[in-house]
């Protein structure tokens, strides 16, 4: 059985207490320690660690990894301005885009960065800002990810230009006088390590082409393991080659290439728990009954396995002494029987019951891996459900509450209604 990750039995008690349920609570150590191991990558000419800030953008969140010297990837020009509004300085961040921003003219004048994702956004670029510096989001032509919704390269994913299409780029930039100083790619999330390398080596031979580049960008990815069974990337490993590739090209060429990642995942999967009670539980009969323990949260809090087919590990934590085991499927609070957390490896449709401590209505139950696209990536107010709240325990054992509970009037208030 799975057992809890970074907080004791204890102060998941007294964070439901102080806040209820359900609660995102993350963890400043094991934030702390995962950012101190992205910022130990190999690297030859030096790195620039971003956290892609899609995976939680709670502004304390932000701001922990901006005292640490993490900077900003963000996905959109909201995430930009939020990140503005936490106090991260501009140039330190960095946006990759599936839709350039209405407010683009005015971001760039603050000094943003900025990958252009398509051949549009290059021209866009060009014709707002001739003659200035520009990084350019590559497809590598290869992609890797957990699942086949987080793979985002290769011929039939979207993101970046199609790495054939650079003769169009270099023609772009130089109708345009802009200069290409930056190489991006991103190839997925939970990726493969080995593909990770040698899509590295086709974005190194990518900077060999355009002569201008200075940083190249290898994105994020890194898979880490919820489960006891599924298996973390160590950075050590995936990034030496990396390194001696740099290393390589500076040898080859006199070009010292500044490396940059862009982990969210890798930071802040591990990092957060979820905390929920049982409201109820429920059985079926005849041959192929069932035990149901339902929680109150569920794909308003946490999408991926519905989406993904995700595993988490999930802990019963008894309010009064209990003996034993039992198989339960654990279920969400939506009216809705896609919302099951214990769904089978792969495959979002199949149940596979869990063995779990025996549990009681109002006991705690603790999901845990959920700091990465949970909070952030959540069936919003589905039911009318109101967003949980989210709570930090720092490294002195102290709880600080880092968003409330949304109120009913929160969530109506931009409906209008004049009848
Ligand atoms: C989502 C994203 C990341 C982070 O991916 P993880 O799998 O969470 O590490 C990095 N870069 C870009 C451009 C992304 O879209």
């Amino acid at each position: 059985m799975e057992t809890l990750r970074n907080i004791t039995t204890q102060q998941s008690q007294n964070a439901r207490e102080a806040y209820g349920t359900p609660l995102y609570l993350y963890s400043a150590d094991a934030l702390e320690t995962q950012a101190r191991r992205t910022l130990a990558f190999p690297n030859a000419f030096g790195l620039t660690v971003r956290y892609a800030m899609k995976a939680s953008p709670n502004a304390a969140i932000l701001k922990r990894f901006t005292s640490l010297g993490l900077h900003i990837d963000a996905s959109s020009g909201w995430e930009v301005r939020r990140a503005l509004k936490a106090g991260v300085p501009a140039g330190n961040i960095s946006l990759s885009t599936q839709q350039m921003p209405e407010d683009f003219g005015e971001l760039h004048a603050a000094g943003i960065r900025f990958n252009a994702c398509s051949l549009a956004q290059l021209k866009r670029f060009g014709q707002l800002f001739p003659g200035q510096l520009c990084g350019v989001r590559f497809n590598p032509g290869l992609g890797s990810g957990g699942t086949g919704k987080t793979n985002v390269g290769g011929p039939h994913s979207s993101f970046g230009i199609w790495h054939e299409w650079a003769d169009e780029v270099e023609a772009i930039a130089q109708a345009n006088n802009l200069t290409i100083e930056r190489i991006h790619t991103h190839i997925g999330s939970g990726s493969d390590p080995a593909v990770w390398e040698r899509v590295s080596h086709l974005s190194l031979a990518l900077v060999r082409r355009f002569t201008d580049v200075k940083t190249l960008n290898l994105g994020g990815g890194f898979k880490v393991g919820r489960m006891d069974f599924e298996k973390s990337t160590d950075l050590q490993v995936v990034g030496e080659p990396v390194k001696e590739a740099f290393v390589a090209l500076a040898e080859e060429t006199g070009r010292k290439i500044h490396l940059e990642i862009e982990p969210g995942t890798f930071l802040l999967a591990n990092a957060c728990s979820l905390l929920t009670t049982v409201q109820d539980i429920v059985a079926t009969g005849g041959l192929d009954g069932r035990q149901f323990l339902k929680l109150d949260g569920g794909m308003t809090e946490i999408l991926r396995p519905s989406l993904y087919a995700a595993q988490h590990p999930i802990i019963i934590s008894p309010n009064e002494p209990t003996e034993g085991t039992a198989d339960y499927l654990v279920v969400g609070h939506c009216c809705e029987s896609g919302d099951v957390l214990t769904v089978g490896a792969d495959d979002p449709e199949s149940l596979q019951p869990r063995t779990l401590t025996k549990a009681a209505i109002g006991d705690l139950c603790v999901i845990e891996g959920a700091g990465a696209y949970c909070s952030s990536m959540s069936a919003k107010n589905y039911n009318s459900f109101p967003e949980a709240a989210e709570a930090l325990l720092e490294k002195d054992g102290t709880l600080r509450l880092i968003r409330r509970r949304q109120t009913l009037e929160q969530i109506l208030q931009n409906e209008v209604d004049e009848v």
